[in-house]
């Protein structure tokens, strides 16, 4: 941590106790201003996202009614939605944040950015329009859907930039590719959002819309997308660090990591007044990346997001994540891609069996099993025992269904 870094943070650590009920409850026992270092900093209590939910539904707000201009809400599958309130100062250092990712990803006022992310409560449509304002940039907030509409105003208004999904951003340069209209689209950047995209998926976009993608960074607890993207040179992202403050911790320990090491992100910020957050664990793994990085930027790196620390597990001290058996199972011949793991401890072992869908007869099976055993193997140095199953045996739920389950506590 640089003194600057601590003298940002004692700075909103003076005040947080006086300006949010939420905080002043959370560290009832504690006092913020009695932090003088790294290490005091580093044992305050972590603010989860149970936390935030608790608070629902304005519980956060950090300034009187009068102040907020603005409320934002994390969709969240599960239970409470987080509301976020935002101030006249939020929203424009949002833009200012945004507008400084177009411009890492060297576009400029005289770019057409087609936004195609939803507008509403979420903060993604209208983060990226905040940000083209901001730059001077022309906006055509277009939202998510309607294809055919898209691909007209794509052509019709010469859009030079497409903020989407990755999953938009597939089914768009598929289509484009279907109707043989490549030479009418003047596309030259994708700002995509940042969710784990595989290399494969990331090639056939930037391929088939013959544009040079980049990845933005946000979460709605932390302004939304905006406050990381990739420079033309790494695929890392820089992160804004005169706005946020980034620490990697151990998820399972939550004690703080070296630099460099891999583990989940943990974000405090240093300007946000509507709903200061400090130490917030955003669930994302990733690591920061050590040293300048060749573009000659001075703001600091992290890795493209690895995967969520709720979906990692560890066996005999490996650390494994659904990514990894869909892997496996990819390149095993004849298992579908249906797959349930439950973890046991047996005779003071641990023992991971992986139960897959195959459509094949009963005496193909051993082998198919002996297959995804090695490819497991290969990839992870893990024994597991592999189960074959039938088609549809494995239960199916509508939202994504849960796979690992954990079976030794
Ligand atoms: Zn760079």
């Amino acid at each position: 941590m640089t003194p600057e870094a601590l003298a940002a943070i004692q700075r909103v650590l003076a005040t947080i106790k006086e300006a949010s009920p939420f905080y002043s409850r959370k560290y009832a026992d504690l006092d913020p201003r009695d932090v003088k270092s790294q290490a005091d900093f580093e044992r305050l209590p972590l603010t989860t996202k149970d936390d935030l939910r608790d608070a629902y539904p304005l519980g956060l707000a950090a300034v009187p009614a009068s102040e907020i201009v603005r409320i934002h809400s994390s969709s969240g599958t599960t239970g409470t939605p987080v509301i976020i309130p935002y101030t006249a100062r939020d929203v424009d250092d949002w833009s200012t944040q945004f507008a400084r990712c177009y411009e890492m990803a060297g576009i400029t006022r005289d770019d057409i950015i087609q936004i195609t992310p939803g507008y509403g409560l979420w903060t993604a449509g209208i983060g990226f329009q905040l940000g083209a304002e901001k730059l001077g940039a022309m906006a055509i907030p277009m939202g998510p859907g309607n294809t055919d509409k898209q691909l007209q105003m794509m052509m019709d208004l010469g859009s030079t930039v497409i903020g989407a999904t990755s999953s938009y951003a597939l089914l768009l340069a598929e289509t484009i590719a279907e109707r043989g209209i490549k030479d009418k689209i003047k596309l030259r950047k994708g700002v995509i959002g940042s969710e784990r995209w595989g290399e494969k998926m990331r090639a056939r976009i930037a391929d088939e819309l013959g544009v040079r993608l980049f990845d933005i960074y946000g979460l709605t607890e932390i302004y939304g997308p905006g406050i990381g993207i990739n420079c033309d040179l790494q695929p890392a992202m820089h992160y804004w660090d005169d706005y946020l403050y980034f620490e990697i911790i151990n998820p399972n320990t939550g004690e703080v990591l070296p630099e460099g090491e891999a583990g989940e992100l943990v974000i405090t910020t240093l300007k946000k007044e509507g709903a200061p957050l400090i130490r917030y664990r955003t669930h994302d793994l990733t690591r920061i990346v050590p040293g300048e990085c060749p573009c000659g930027s001075r703001y600091p790196r992290i890795e493209t997001l690895i995967g969520r620390s709720d979906d990692m597990i560890k066996v005999k001290g490996i650390n494994i994540f659904p990514a990894h058996i869909e892997e496996a199972l990819a390149v095993t011949e004849g298992a579908s891609s249906e797959y349930q793991v439950m973890i046991d401890h047996m005779n003071g072992k641990d023992i991971m069996t992986v139960f897959f869908e195959t459509g094949s007869p009963e005496e193909h099976r051993p082998y198919i099993e002996l297959a995804l055993h090695k490819a497991i193997k290969d990839k992870l140095s893990l024994s597991v025992v592999p189960k074959a199953v039938d088609l549809g045996d494995l239960p199916r739920s509508e939202k994504k269904s849960k796979r690992i389950f954990d079976n030794r506590y």
